[in-house]
């Protein structure tokens, strides 16, 4: 059977990734299958550059066909922030609390609604060839938070036709909207 390697130690997106490509024949392994993992440093300007990053560094170290991805919020009335820096806006150290927290205070400045979006970016690599996709869905931020499913900034993110945040929805039904779903079943065409 073929084998891909998502370069992430992260439980939660290898489910995901082994949903949206089950009915295909291929392993889905991860770097929680391998000791000695690469420590891949995210130092590209978009999100597409750091998954292409991460499927590089894996493949470079296996030779297996490999898919990294990065995602990430942007707030429009931001100028995109914290887009790439999501996951560390607040700092190096930060958590997810503490980079909600400044989200939160740099948008209360500004006027509602605060639109936005979560964005994914995917990429395989096997030696060869690079193929990409992005996938976003859109919605609104809202400042205090809701919810206690999902991670990051779910609290804080309304998709447009919802009325609830992705951290109230049930994790089956943020999964088949989600951004990351979006990028995944489109890298899934071009394979
Ligand atoms: P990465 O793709 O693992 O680098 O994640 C980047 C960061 O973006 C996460 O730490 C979260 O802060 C944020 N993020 C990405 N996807 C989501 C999501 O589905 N919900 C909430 N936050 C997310």
């Amino acid at each position: 059977m073929k084998q891909i390697i998502l370069a992430t130690t992260n439980k939660g997106k290898l489910n995901d990734v082994k949903e949206i490509f089950n009915d295909l024949d291929i392993e889905i392994l991860s770097f929680l299958d391998f000791e000695n993992h690469p420590e891949v440093e995210e130092n590209g300007n978009t999100f597409s550059d750091n998954a292409i990053i991460k499927a590089r560094a894996a493949f470079e170290k296996y030779k297996i066909p490999s898919i990294g991805d990065d995602s990430g919020l942007e707030a429009f009335q931001l100028n995109g922030e914290p887009g790439i820096y999501s996951a560390r806006y607040a700092g190096e150290n930060a958590d997810d609390e503490k980079n909600n927290l400044l989200l939160i205070k740099k948008l209360s400045k500004l006027p509602e609604p605060h639109p936005g979006r979560f964005v994914c970016a995917a990429a395989y690599y096997d030696g060869k060839e690079i193929k990409t996709a992005i996938g976003e869905i859109r919605g609104n931020i809202i400042k205090t938070p809701r919810g206690k499913n999902g991670f990051g900034y779910d609290p804080l993110f309304i998709p447009d036709g919802y009325n609830i945040t992705t951290a109230e929805m049930p994790h089956e039904e943020k999964n088949k909207i989600s951004h990351r779903y979006n990028a995944f079943k489109q890298l899934r065409i071009l394979l």
